[in-house]
């Protein structure tokens, strides 16, 4: 019997899929929570449309991608398409914007008030319902983006007075710093927000590598890459 090379990738997903689910119930378990308010975002930048659609059979409903570039070029070849939910997770630059709300049903990078000012312009454009998380800097120096913890009220605020649906926070811990940490003070972000957009109640933190702690602190959507498709392939 041959396996063909689709099986094998297939396979290889599904017990990394396995895995990756058994380390969040555990987790969840950990911290008291049920495993039903946490999604997993399978971020498949640099991994082939082929991956996407091994992911959906598999069950994967929401995809995560990082550059405009990639995701629209990627999208296209996607049998599966219409079974997924497209999550923007990277730095968006103001001119990618309005192509970015063709296609994303999320965007996590939301950081700045010209961010908003272009997507919402793209919403009215393509008429569709997008939600945007404001993300937050946890190590004070602004090369990975997101927005001070103090800047974010007037950013959600703008959000929320926009055509784009405000769906919460999102964060990445320092790299080098203790995740939990930086986990702790995003859901105290979190909180605040809360007080003045209650529906807002999305925690986006959490990756290959420290989902266990963005599970403990919160988290309701995890960005989870390595750990389900391995290492990743260098730009092409
Ligand atoms: C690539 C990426 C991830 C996934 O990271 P892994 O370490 O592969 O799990 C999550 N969030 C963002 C913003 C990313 O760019």
């Amino acid at each position: 019997m041959s396996v063909s090379p689709e099986g094998g990738r297939r396979d290889e997903l599904r017990t990394r899929l396995d895995a990756v689910e058994a380390r969040i119930r555990s987790a969840a378990a950990a911290a008291g929570r049920s495993r039903s308010e946490i999604t997993v975002v399978v971020v498949t930048k640099r991994f082939p449309a082929s991956d996407v659609d091994l992911l959906a059979d598999l069950g994967v409903r929401a995809i995560g991608e990082n550059t405009d570039q990639e995701a629209a070029a990627k999208l296209v070849h996607v049998r599966s398409r219409g079974l997924l939910e497209v999550h923007f997770v990277g730095q968006l630059q103001t001119n990618k914007a309005a192509s970015v709300t063709r296609y994303a049903d999320v965007v996590h990078s939301v950081d700045r008030a010209r961010l908003v000012r272009a997507l919402d312009r793209g919403v009215e454009r393509s008429g569709r319902e997008v939600t945007a998380l404001v993300q937050v800097n946890l190590d004070g120096t602004r090369g990975r983006g997101g927005a001070s913890p103090e800047e974010v009220p007037e950013l959600a605020d703008m959000v929320a007075q926009s055509r784009l649906v405000l769906g919460g926070v999102m964060a990445v811990a320092p790299l080098g710093a203790d995740p939990g940490a930086a986990f702790t003070r995003l859901q105290e972000v979190s909180r605040e927000l809360r007080a003045a957009h209650p529906g807002a109640a999305w925690i986006s933190a959490g990756m290959s590598d420290d989902l266990e702690q963005a599970v403990a602190h919160g988290a309701t959507h995890l960005r989870v890459g390595r750990a389900i498709l391995g290492s990743r392939p260098s730009h092409r």
